[in-house]
Parts: C-alpha cells; structure tokens; sequence
C-alpha cells in the first residue's frame, strides 16, 4: 500500500466506522433512526467497519450466556436493518485486540481532568449504572475504536459528539507530539433523528441499557407492544400538534420517528395534522413503526436461526478489519519508540556479545 507524506497510509475510499453496544437484547428505534440508517446510507461511498462494541458492553456486568446472545443479536440487526457484510466489514471488537491496545495509549495521552468533563459517565451513573473505571475510560476505547482505522466519518447519535471530540483532539495530540500518524475523524451526526427520547420521559434519551421498557420501542417488539407504547407516550396538556422540542418533547419526539421512517419533512407533517388531536398522531406513528419493523424483524429472525453462519459473517469481517489495524497499531507503535518484537529463528540470532 503507498503511503501519504507523514505515514498515514492512502485509502482508496474513504473510510466509515461505528459501533453499537450488545446492552440490551434488541436494538432500539432510537439506534436505527439515530444511526443505523446513516451506517446504511454512507456503505455506499465509504469504506465501512460496523462492530458490535462487546468490550464496551462489558461495563454493564452481564451474565455470559445473555452477552454471548445479545452480540449475535446486535450483529443480525446490522444486517436486518441493511448493513451489506459483503460491502461492509461487520465484526465484534473484542475479535481485534488491536482496539483495547490502542485504547491503554489513548488512556495514556488523556488529561485525568479531560476525561472527567465526559457526560456519558455522569449522566449514567446518574442513572444507577455502576461506576467501574471501565466505564470512565469508555472514551478512551472508543477513540481507539475510530483511529485504528484510520476512519474519516463516524455514524453516531448526537450522545456520541462529546466522545467524537475528544477522539480528535487525542488524534490532534498524538499527530502534534509524535508526527503526522492518525486520521483525524468527522462526526456524521444529522440533527433531528440524531437524539430520540424516551416515550415515557421525552426529556430522557432512549437508552438500551438505562431506560424502562415504556419508554424504549424495541426493534424487536411484536406489533401490539410497539402500538400499546407508542399510545402510552407521555405528551402535554396542549391539543396542538407542533413541532417544538423545547415546550413539547413527547409531540416532538412522535413527529421525529414519523418524518424519519417516512421521509416526510416536519413542517409538511405538521400541517397534515391541522384540526387533529394527539389520537390521530399516536394512532398513525404506530402504524409506520410495526410496518417499519416487520421485513426487519423477518430478517432477524431468519439470520439468529443459523448463528454458525452470523459467526462466519463475523469472523470474515475481522479478518478484513485486522488487515487496517494491524497497521495502524504497528504505526503507532513505531512512532512512540516501543520496540518491534524481534521475530524469527531463536538459533539464528547472534549470542550478545
Ligand atoms: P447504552 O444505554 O448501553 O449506552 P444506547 O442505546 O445508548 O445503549 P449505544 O450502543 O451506546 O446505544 O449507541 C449506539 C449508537 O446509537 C450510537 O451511535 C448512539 O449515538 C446512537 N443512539 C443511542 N441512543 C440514541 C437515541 N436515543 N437517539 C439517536 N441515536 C441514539
Ligand atoms: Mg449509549
């Protein structure tokens, strides 16, 4: 492969990465519409790398069986939801050791101070989530997640902008203390779908691994769940059906599933609700999200029945995610002066003198 003046190794396409965490035994809408879409769209014109992020998940104690599942889960919802594992590499991170390695370096150039400024860490053990250095230093991870790349877009919800700066100013630091080596990546964060709230609290984001059941559309809820939710959904005292996030989160958050799984822009949604109530909104965004739901969930199902087959999708997907970060890993390793193992022959080496 040429190389670009500085190390950086040319990439014919550029490269899309993203990961998801196996925290919950379905994926949400606030997934799909947030992220998974764009993970879709952008295969198109990108290099991609999808992981189901199993060593993050790891923050959340977990029996074995139920992480082991919820991994195979998280990989046949990629691909239900259209993630192309013949385009795209899709593959679990705990399969590259190369993330965890460039993580500790990652730790390594974080200020302790920086890394206490991140939200996500407070705003979920806020939440009850237990606090283990693992999930303080998730950042770190992720930022190892992205650059071992060499990524250019990262796919993410609007809760993930926080960490995505802080992965460009490790890259930005690492690149001014020891040359030019690390790509330095683009958030592709796209405004409204980029933050969907709970149905029970609209001010809460929808969270796999914090929120109620109530609050969270499952992508793999049966029709009945979806429309009993989604009627539930906590809205306002008002009548009108407006777009308005700060006044009316739970409307707001409706016309935002509906303009996302229809393509219908906001404002024409909200006059073709003119003179109507809140049972004429709930009662229509149920029916686009189970009609939504229901190829991705017969895919779903079709893919979990054979896991020997997801395993091979995934470990096909390791093999070419481990050709780029074998690389990067090496470069960055070169480039902080640790010592390249010595290979080869014992028997062929010289005695020291
Ligand atoms: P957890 O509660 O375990 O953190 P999560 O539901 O937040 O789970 P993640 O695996 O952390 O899901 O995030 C996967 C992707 O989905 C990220 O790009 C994240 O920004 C996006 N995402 C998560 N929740 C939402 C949401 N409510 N709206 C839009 N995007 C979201
Ligand atoms: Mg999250």
């Amino acid at each position: 492969m040429s190389t670009k003046a500085g190390g950086i190794p040319a990439r014919i396409r550029p490269r899309s990465l993203s990961g998801m965490q196996p925290t919950s035994d379905s994926l949400h809408i606030g997934n799909y519409v947030g992220a998974l879409v764009n993970w879709v769209e952008l295969q198109n014109t990108y290099d991609a790398f999808y992981f189901v992020a199993d060593l993050h998940a790891l923050t959340v104690p977990t029996a074995p069986e139920v992480l082991r599942r919820r991994t195979r889960v998280t990989a046949a919802q990629f691909i239900a939801a259209g993630v192309d594992p013949e385009r795209s590499a899709v593959f679990c991170q705990s399969h590259l050791p190369q993330h965890a390695e460039l993580g500790w370096v990652m730790a390594c150039l974080t200020a302790f101070g920086e890394a206490s400024r991140m939200t996500q860490f407070k705003d979920k053990t806020a939440k009850g989530q237990q606090s283990n250095v693992g999930l303080f230093s998730y950042p770190m991870l992720m930022a190892a997640d992205i650059l071992i790349y060499d990524a250019d877009r990262v796919p993410v919800g609007e809760d993930q902008r926080q960490h995505l700066e802080i992965t460009r100013d490790l890259a930005m630091r690492f690149n001014q203390r020891y040359g030019e080596t690390l790509v330095v990546p683009e958030p592709h964060i796209l405004k409204q779908t980029a933050k969907l709230m709970e149905l029970s609290d609209p001010t809460s984001k929808m969270s796999g691994s914090v929120s109620p059941d109530a609050g969270v559309v499952w992508l793999s809820d049966d029709p009945k769940r979806i429309a009993k939710k989604i009627k539930s959904a906590v809205t306002d005292a008002e009548m009108e059906i407006r777009y308005d996030p700060e006044t009316k989160p739970g409307v707001s958050n409706l016309l935002v599933i509906q303009s996302a799984l229809t393509g219908v822009p906001l404002p024409d949604l909200e006059s073709s609700y003119a003179g109507q109530g809140y049972g004429a909104l709930k009662g229509q965004v149920a029916e686009i999200v189970v009609d939504a739901v229901a190829p991705f969930q017969a895919t779903m199902t079709e893919l979990l029945s054979d896991p020997g087959e997801l395993d091979r999708i995934l470990a096909v997907g390791a093999q070419r995610a481990g050709e780029v970060s074998a690389g990067t890993l090496a470069r960055v390793k070169d480039r902080m002066g640790l010592l390249p193992p010595l290979r080869g022959d014992r028997s062929s080496r010289k005695p020291p003198a």
